[in-house]
């Protein structure tokens, strides 16, 4: 079976004319492009679909598109039957070094993303730069945020690759790409569950995640890296108003991030319209929000926030800048 949505069918399946010559799938079901389609109802369809066509535990589902086509894809065949094998072919670059790899998945419910969802990993995971070049250019900087927090975790060799690296071409080198999924396997690897080292792959999604959810309910989706790149900025703000981060290194990365994805933000909401996705956040453990913080690059540990207001306070710090 091969999941896909009609935009990368048209993109990205003549490039796999021969594998699917080759490989006759019993079916390929197209769903409709992006975050809608991380939803009860078509996980409900696509269950339903497979029982018509009698896909069994032989069978693989073959995820072929961006994140919500790998994060639906990977739930459905999870659950379905109790678990078919699945096989990640990713096409955006948010898809390729983060979405695809680490085997979590899951669907949205009432606006909170990822309200229901599993880990489990993949069979394979096929990475083809090349799908990027069809990708419009705030998709590929949307997976270009996530190169530029690996290299914030990382603080090495990827962290001074990206200080040259120019993402205006909307082309990724394989061997930045490489650098990049290597971060989080690493990481994946020492922590699949998400008990502790995993959760600092979270840094700039506690407020990049509520952004995101505050624009998709108001009818504006927003791309999830895009989303990112601004809730690094809250984040990087909230390390150093917590006396983590020195003023300076800040302002550092806040020119690097500002630089390249400002122009993608939409009209930021207020504090008001994006807490209550914050108190929705799964990483809400008792004894507060446990939240990233730097104190450089390469040294990225979990925080426990009991209050939000010093959150809020860089909050309005980033988005005050920005007007
Ligand atoms: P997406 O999957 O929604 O795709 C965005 C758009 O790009 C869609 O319209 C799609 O049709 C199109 N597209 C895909 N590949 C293309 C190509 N090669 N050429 C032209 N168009 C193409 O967006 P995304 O940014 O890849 O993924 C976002 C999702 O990933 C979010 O739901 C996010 O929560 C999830 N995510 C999951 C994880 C995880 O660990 N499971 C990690 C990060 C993000």
């Amino acid at each position: 079976m091969l999941l896909t949505d009609e935009q990368v069918t048209a993109n990205c399946l003549p490039l796999l004319s021969d594998f699917l010559a080759a490989h006759q799938p019993l079916d390929i079901v197209e769903v409709e492009p992006g975050e809608v389609s991380k939803a009860g109802e078509v996980a409900i369809h696509l269950w339903s679909h497979f029982l018509e066509l009698s896909v069994n535990k032989n069978d693989v589902l073959i995820c072929l598109g961006g994140g919500s086509i790998c994060d639906l894809g990977g739930f459905v065949a999870a659950t379905y039957k109790r678990g078919i094998p699945v096989i990640f072919v990713p096409t955006t670059l948010l898809a390729m070094t983060d979405a695809a790899i680490g085997g979590k998945n899951g669907i949205d419910v009432d606006g909170v993303k990822n309200a229901v969802g599993l880990i489990r990993m993949p069979e394979r995971i096929l990475v083809y730069p090349g799908f990027c070049a069809t990708l419009s250019e705030v998709e590929f900087m949307s997976g270009y945020a996530e190169v530029v927090k690996h290299s914030l975790l990382e603080g090495a060799d990827l962290y001074e690759m990206i200080q040259e690296f120019n993402p205006e071409e909307c082309l990724i080198p394989a061997s930045l790409l490489r650098a990049s999924i290597a971060v989080k396997h690493t990481v994946v690897r020492l922590d699949p569950l998400d008990q502790h080292k995993r959760l600092t792959l979270n840094f700039g999604h506690t407020v990049g995640h509520a952004l995101e959810a505050a624009c998709l309910v108001g009818g504006k989706p927003l791309p999830h890296g895009i989303a990112v790149a601004f809730g690094l900025q809250v984040e990087l703000r909230l390390s150093r108003l917590l006396k983590l981060l020195t003023p300076q290194e800040e302002e550092r990365l806040q020119g690097l991030i500002r630089s390249q994805f400002e122009r993608y933000y939409p009209n930021l909401p207020e504090w008001k319209d994006i807490q209550p996705y914050l108190l929705n956040d799964k990483k809400i453990a008792t004894g507060g929000l446990r939240i990233p913080v730097m104190e450089k690059p390469g040294m990225v540990d979990i925080h426990s926030l009991n209050e939000l207001d010093l959150l809020q306070s860089a909050y309005n710090q980033i988005v005050i800048a920005r007007n």
